[in-house]
């Protein structure tokens, strides 16, 4: 069953950081063991065309997952930024994840600042998240993504340290992997080996598809849609499956046996 709009609540928090959450989640009766999922995206549509199948996987095992968008995309050529936060929050409902927005300086005025990545590591320390996802730091795209990438490195090394004063009030908490998606094949980072996720059941595809249409303003402009599936397809079917969706992992991965290390990609 789809959680509907209705059962979607807000609050707004003016300060500090103006912060909106929107709430909703998980789908009922279906909860996880693992710890929550935190994403960030430096636009209203990041999340949903870099990773969107990825989300739909793990909220339809019952994790739980949380989205940060950075902008309300202001600085683009189509849609308002009061569309595109309604956009965003409808994809999030159609995912099954929460949402807030996190305002930065505004679209296309990111900059790397250590406010900023405390302001991060703040949200990592609240959510406490096992696995953070953030856009690819590769940069010859969008500024804003590559930006967002660094500095999601530094606010998961930050939310950690016990001594800094900005974050006493939270628990200091360590994430147990930080992986990159690319919101466009040219923002894969070459020099990483990915890690591909399984998208291909009909449920997950359906879902993640709904959720990028949600992005009226954007696809009805360009076929974004098209552009992410067939991504996915292509990587899916050298893979020997349906779709993936590629994450590249800040550091290596650590098994605590070879079973738990999946298979190699290589079919052809
Ligand atoms: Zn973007």
């Amino acid at each position: 069953m789809k959680p509907t709009l209705k059962s979607t609540r807000e609050r707004e928090r003016r300060a500090p950081s103006r912060r909106v959450l929107t709430g909703n989640t998980q789908k009922p009766g279906r909860t996880s063991a693992h710890p929550p999922l935190l994403v960030f995206g430096a636009h209203p549509d990041d999340i949903e065309f870099g990773c969107g199948g990825v989300i739909a996987r793990e909220t339809l095992t019952g994790r739980k997952v949380h989205f940060v968008v950075c902008s309300r995309g202001e600085a683009g050529t189509h849609g308002t930024p009061r569309q595109r936060t309604a956009e965003a929050k409808k994809a999030a409902v159609l995912l099954g994840a929460t949402i807030e927005f996190l305002e930065l300086g505004g679209d296309a005025h990111l900059e790397i600042r250590a406010a900023h990545a405390i302001q991060m590591a703040k949200i990592i320390r609240q959510i406490r998240p096992g696995t953070v996802l953030a856009p690819s730091f590769v940069e010859n795209q969008h500024p804003d993504h590559a930006r967002l990438g660094k500095m999601l490195r530094d606010a998961a090394r930050l939310a950690r340290y016990g001594g800094l004063k900005e974050l006493r009030r939270q628990k200091p908490h360590a994430i147990q992997q930080l992986f990159f998606y690319a919101v466009t094949p040219e923002a894969e980072p070459a020099e990483i080996s990915p890690v591909l996720v399984d998208v291909s059941a009909p449920e997950i595809i359906a879902t993640w598809q709904a959720a990028m249409e949600a992005h009226v303003s954007q696809v009805s402009n360009r076929n974004y849609v098209e552009l992410q599936l067939t991504r996915a397809r292509l990587l899916g079917t050298r893979a020997g499956i349906g779709h993936a969706i590629a994450l590249f992992p800040n550091e290596p991965l650590v098994f605590e046996s070879l079973t738990q290390a999946g298979r190699g990609a290589r079919q052809f």
